[in-house]
């Protein structure tokens, strides 16, 4: 359980208005005329923006592809890529997901895993807290600690303010159970997940 405050299903929704009228008044401190053409609108639309990021959409279907690379022993959903917000500095971060796990029983729909990540991206978050939420979650849905998520993120906040590396990439992993016991299906990860991000 994450002890820092952030919403949940639960927590109510975003006042547009409210938000409408911060945002106006925001632009206003920018030195900007709410009115004029340009934007007039902006304010609604931002709220609008506000809503659908931190509330997104649950019955799209995210996209999301799995390799069963080495039979019964390790299963490999990439393509998971959401976009989220650097808690800092309000800046949006891109980040790819991949995700690991060993099946028992039953291997878990696909699109569990890419909802699960659509949803801890929407909030204001840092890489490295979404990355072992994802994988709690993960490890909670098909009830082992097996499980392993690593995300590889490119933040706005690194490439258009402060130090301005447009190709940094972050790069978080979080492993358990075999993950982290079995260095062989550890590697296999790895050397998958890579591959992944070559041809994404
Ligand atoms: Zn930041």
């Amino acid at each position: 359980m994450s002890l820092s405050p952030q919403h949940s299903p639960a927590s109510p929704p975003v006042d547009g208005a409210r938000v409408a009228a911060l945002v106006r008044e925001l632009l206003v401190e920018l030195g900007e005329d709410p009115d004029r053409e340009g934007l007039v609108d902006t304010p609604s639309r931002v709220a609008q923006w506000w809503k659908s990021f931190l509330f997104p959409d649950q019955s799209a279907t995210p996209r999301c592809f799995s390799e069963d690379s080495i039979a019964g022993q390790l299963v490999l959903v990439g393509g998971m890529s959401v976009w989220s917000l650097c808690e800092h500095h309000l800046l949006p971060m891109h980040l790819d997901v991949v995700a690991g796990y060993v099946p028992g029983d039953e291997v878990v729909g696909l699109s569990k895993f890419g909802r699960i990540a659509e949803r801890h991206a929407g909030r204001l978050q840092v890489q490295e807290r979404f990355t072992r939420q994802v994988a709690d979650e993960i490890k909670a849905l098909i009830g082992s600690p097996d499980v392993v998520v690593s995300v590889r993120g490119t933040h706005l906040c690194m490439s258009m303010r402060g130090v301005r590396m447009e190709a940094a990439r972050t790069t978080t992993l979080q492993a358990g159970g075999r993950f982290e016991s079995d260095p062989v299906l550890s590697q296999q990860f790895l050397t998958l997940s890579t591959s992944t991000w070559r041809n994404s």
